[in-house]
């Protein structure tokens, strides 16, 4: 608000009269969907899942998600006090890939820039292919037919990739294809993920800012060489891996904020991302 350049006091119907025009902008960035998102507010997604005991890890994390109680309930001076402590893998539940974790001397997960984990999301959806082939990888060809019929992937964008395998979670045969653990059971791991060519085609074509997946890993469940957790890494491109309720997001509109565990030298961590709708 301007104050009036005499008295140094705002005017009050000035006011008023800006928020009705963010509401009506709202209404209208809301209704008009794709890409006039630039002053509207909408809901807030959350694409995170909870830690708990249920959380999938990969099959070599024996433990999971370990949480101890400390205290819970009145203390002996009369206040109420409840306090926790966790233990778990960087690489579980919803989570970061910093880009380290593939490549040598790239960002740690304490380093890597904010402008990295915040910005333009979309959403590419290949449950239908996913789910005729559990081993599907996707191709340049799913994002060319994207762009097809929402247009260009926007420089910057943190693209999403649903697959439809979010719904098994966290059953780990369905999610996984195996609810064995140790290494011996990562031979049986089945599950959709991003073609090594088509992370190439992200990074060099589209100079994504970052891309997520409602699967375990970027890569499919059959990889033994994770060429995709390469490219990326090595193009120091953040990688989010068991993101929640991509169901819930529109192809595009929205915003992307995903921010992890600031663990100083990590190679990845826990991560709370959400979308805000309609800007
Ligand atoms: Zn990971």
């Amino acid at each position: 608000m301007r104050p009036d350049p005499e008295t140094g006091v705002a005017e009050a119907p000035m006011r008023k009269a800006k928020s009705f025009v963010s509401v009506v902008l709202l209404v209208g960035g809301l209704a008009g969907g794709v890409g006039r998102t630039q002053v509207g507010r909408g809901p807030v997604v959350d694409l995170s899942y909870p830690f708990s005991a249920e959380t999938v890890f990969w099959p070599t994390e024996e433990r999971g998600f370990v949480l101890e109680n400390v205290h819970r309930g009145y203390t002996e001076r009369g206040y109420y006090y409840t306090a926790n402590r966790f233990c778990t893998a960087e690489h579980g539940g919803t989570h970061v890939d910093a880009p380290i974790h593939f490549s040598e001397g790239r960002w740690t997960v304490d380093a890597i820039p904010l402008d990295r984990l915040i910005g333009p999301g979309v959403v590419v959806d290949v449950s239908d292919r996913a789910a005729a082939d559990r081993d599907y990888r996707v191709r340049v060809e799913d994002f060319l037919r994207w762009e097809k019929r929402h247009g260009r992937i926007p420089t910057g964008a943190i693209v999403l990739i649903r697959t439809g395998f979010g719904r098994y979670w966290p059953d780990r045969i369905r999610y996984l294809g195996t609810d064995r653990r140790g290494p011996e059971a990562v031979a049986e791991l089945h599950f959709p993920g991003l073609h090594p060519e088509a992370a190439r085609w992200l990074v060099e074509r589209r100079r994504i800012r970052a891309v997520g997946i409602d699967t375990a890993s970027i890569d499919y469940g059959p990889s033994t060489q994770f060429e995709s957790h390469v490219v990326l890494a090595e193009h120091n491109v953040p990688v989010f891996e068991n993101v929640a309720n991509l169901d819930r997001l529109p192809a595009r509109g929205f915003t992307v904020v995903a921010l992890p565990m600031k663990i100083e030298g990590g190679s990845g961590g826990p991560l709370r991302i959400v979308a805000l709708l309609g800007r």
